[in-house]
């Protein structure tokens, strides 16, 4: 979702005339990179999930001085979910008044207007909204990636989950209309994109309302998510459509049919479990249990045999016992994951969790977290194994990162593959389209083919 935002503000920042700015000067070996260095606005674009992040954009800030006191003619704007909390803002106001423009998630679109006021006529503005009810529409995108693009489907979160910030930074949950949707992607793939990502903190809540209604009433009635994707998948030139993230309490069986249904869904899911544990999962508020995530797992095997399923948990949430972990460490073991995002339990000021008496101590957290990722990676690289001497659609994303003679794609189930292709060379333009590769060989976190 941030990085889909920050592709809102390249792109409103280029129809204002930007350019993004490449690191011009070199830095002496040792220092610091300041890639900033020379340029003319610096919009720093936050998260606040954990407490990380934070820590990193005050230290970020910190280096960010120095430029602008050295050209006190650059912008530097903040922005994202951190700017939703009052508390940060005073911090930046108070330590860092030298910020010349901040604002939020909530009002994006007010960017360029406060750029432009500061830039004629040095006028410095704090603005943010606590939250919004209106969806603004056909905001200009500069896309990271040329043949897969994120869409947003909706914005915030109502489910307040005891540990978490999303819906105090993000509000209330709205969704687009289906019609914005389909047209969004209908313009993607008219412009090359094969792939596309529906976001939202909770996709399977999305509602959307169909042209004509104008009320919530109507809307209830509306576009449901599973109908959303059915909407989607008959669109010209689109290749596979992803989603995340998906909440497992809303899962609906509808939801289930489409990936039997769907001609362009990929076999993936991701769904975050947290804990394995339903005593936990009852305190984080989740809505489900050990028992009715295993059953959702099931039941999605059986409908799409071999979907990979991918999950975010947390280590160390407030009164985790030792036989609470050892509940996540089964759930790893029965549903043996393909990949999963690893978190400590950081706690985030104004939720539930951050006030619960019981927090793990660091040491206990750190030990479990590194048990656990290491049984996480070893049953990955098991799976990862059995996929050896399969050919595999692959859509063809550029050149390796890594290794320039290589090309780099993924499965329909969203795993790496870097290959090299017989009697072709970059020369051929692979890249956006989807070729057959034998796949050679796995590690933990990328094929060889
Ligand atoms: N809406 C998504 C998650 C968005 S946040 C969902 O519900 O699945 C992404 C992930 O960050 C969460 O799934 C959770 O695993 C992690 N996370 C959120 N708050 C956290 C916290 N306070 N400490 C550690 N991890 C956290
Ligand atoms: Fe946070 Fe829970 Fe909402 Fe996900 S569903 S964004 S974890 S409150």
């Amino acid at each position: 979702m941030n990085e889909r935002d920050s592709e809102t503000i390249a792109g409103m920042l280029e129809s204002l005339g930007y350019e993004t700015f490449e690191e011009t000067v070199s830095t002496a070996p040792g220092s610091p990179r300041r890639p900033w260095r020379g340029a003319d606005v610096i919009v720093i674009n936050t998260c606040s999930v954990r407490e990380n992040a934070d820590n990193r954009f005050f230290g970020l800030l910190g280096s960010i001085k120095h430029e602008k006191e050295a050209r006190p003619e650059t912008i530097v704007a903040v922005c994202g979910c951190m700017m939703q909390q009052q508390h940060i803002v005073d911090r930046v106001k108070e330590k860092y008044g030298w910020v010349d423009i901040v604002f939020g998630t909530n009002n994006i679109h007010e960017f360029p207007r406060l750029l432009e006021n500061m830039r004629r006529e040095r006028i410095k503005r704090y603005n943010v909204l606590p939250d919004a009810e209106t969806i603004i529409e056909d905001l200009p995108v500069k896309r990271q990636h040329d043949h897969k693009a994120f869409v947003n489907i909706m914005f915030g979160c109502d489910n307040f989950c005891t540990y978490c910030i999303v819906p105090y930074t993000r509000g209330r949950e709205r969704s687009r209309a289906p019609s914005a949707i389909r047209n969004e992607i209908i313009g993607l793939c008219a412009a090359g994109t094969k792939e596309i990502t529906l976001l939202g903190q909770n996709v399977n809540s999305y509602r959307g309302m169909t042209d004509g209604a104008s009320s919530l009433k109507d809307a209830q009635t509306g576009v449901d998510f599973a109908d959303l994707i059915t909407l989607l998948d008959d669109i010209e030139g689109l290749e596979r459509i992803r989603f995340m993230t998906s909440h497992p309490k809303d899962f609906s069986d509808k939801l289930i049919r489409v990936f039997s249904e769907s001609c362009h869904l990929c076999p993936a899911v991701h769904l975050p479990i947290q804990s394995g544990s339903s005593r936990v999962l009852g305190l984080m508020n989740r809505g489900y249990t050990k028992d009715a995530y295993l059953s959702l797992v099931s039941k999605l095997r059986d409908v799409r045999p071999g979907i990979a399923v991918t999950t975010d948990l947390i280590v160390g949430f407030p009164g985790e016992t030792a036989d609470d972990f050892a509940e996540t460490m089964d759930v790893i073991e029965r549903v043996r994951f393909d990949s999963a995002f690893t978190f400590i339990y950081s706690p985030r000021r104004g939720t539930p969790a951050a006030e619960y008496e019981d927090q793990v101590p660091e040491d206990v957290k750190h030990e479990r977290f590194n048990r656990m990722v290491e049984r996480l990676n070893e049953i990955t690289f098991e799976k990862n194994r059995e996929h050896i001497g399969r050919v595999e659609k692959i859509l063809v994303e550029g050149m390796s990162k890594t290794d320039h003679a290589l090309y780099s794609g993924r499965t329909p189930e969203g795993k790496l593959v870097n290959f090299t292709a017989v009697g072709a060379s970059a020369a051929d333009g692979l890249t956006g389209r989807i070729v057959d590769v034998l796949l050679t060989d796995a590690g933990t976190f990328s094929f060889i083919g």
